[in-house]
């Protein structure tokens, strides 16, 4: 499998959703063997998209070198993750992505924009040996060695009238990506919104970019029954991103998962392998 990058570079612009500022991202083509992050409204060196770079999880993924930091870059790994990128420059002039519709498919569009394009060069495919588990409470994460690359997420609020469970399993290829997993929208629970705007968090949340959960209903129609564990299988892609390496054949079975525990199976992945 050949490394993979764009053409031409891309600019989206929005606002956070945590932090509420505006900021605009340019995806830019790079043959330098990994994703990096430059913050150009600071003098910074280039923070690379590795799990050891992570800073925080706290309703995102961050990630930061010693002088700068940016915040919630699941979607926008997703995305690379999902069409198979490798290597690109990620230029923002503030800490945090747009959120844009709160989906990973506006930055999936952009990447192919931007055209795709094959770097000669073997791109470096982590193949799993063994069965590796990984475990945190009731969270459970299992890679078994596989024919395709697949996920299977298992989502539960326990006594939701609406979303107590739901389960997906979903085979990675690039346009199955787009079909069924890029569109899938960031949600919050009603009675978590006013926790998480006395943390700082959500500033920028409004009805355009995040599903609303309440108990009898949701803010905005559905682009999916199950968007819900849809988009908990994106996040994870961004997560995964964060081994640095394209995932190779294998089968990921995760319950109840979210951004520490993926970065840390993201870790053990790496390590034991
Ligand atoms: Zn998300």
């Amino acid at each position: 499998m050949k490394r993979k990058t764009i053409k031409t570079p891309q600019t989206l612009k929005g606002v956070g959703i945590h932090t509420g500022e505006v900021c605009s991202i340019t995806f830019k083509p790079s043959e330098q063997g990994y994703i990096s992050f430059i913050r150009t409204d600071l003098k910074a060196e280039p923070i690379i998209a590795l799990a050891k770079n992570v800073s925080s999880t706290l309703r995102g993924t961050n990630i930061a070198n010693e002088k700068a930091e940016v915040h919630t870059i699941e979607h926008v790994l997703s995305a690379a993750n999902g069409l198979g990128i490798t290597d690109l420059i990620i230029e923002m002039d503030g800490p945090e992505p747009p959120i844009m519709d709160g989906s990973s498919l506006p930055y999936a569009k952009a990447m192919l924009e931007g055209e795709l394009k094959e770097i000669d060069q073997t791109a470096e495919v982590l193949h799993l040996e063994k069965e590796i588990t990984f475990q945190d409470g009731d969270i459970t994460y299992t890679a078994n060695p596989c024919q395709d690359f697949k996920i299977t997420f298992v989502y539960e609020r326990k006594g939701h009238p609406l979303v107590s469970h739901q389960e997906y399993t979903f085979t990675l290829t690039p346009e199955s990506y787009l079909k069924e997993i890029a569109p899938a929208r960031t949600f919050g629970f009603e009675e978590e919104i006013a926790f998480l705007q006395a943390n700082g968090l959500a500033k920028g949340g409004s009805l355009e970019n995040c599903v609303v959960i309440k108990k009898d209903g949701f803010s905005v129609p559905l682009r999916f029954d199950n968007e819900m564990v849809r988009h908990k299988i994106l996040d994870l892609l961004g997560d995964l991103k964060l081994t640095g390496k394209v995932l190779g054949p294998m089968h990921i079975t995760c319950k109840l998962g979210g951004h520490k525990t993926n970065v840390a199976f993201a870790k053990k992945l790496t390590e034991e392998n």
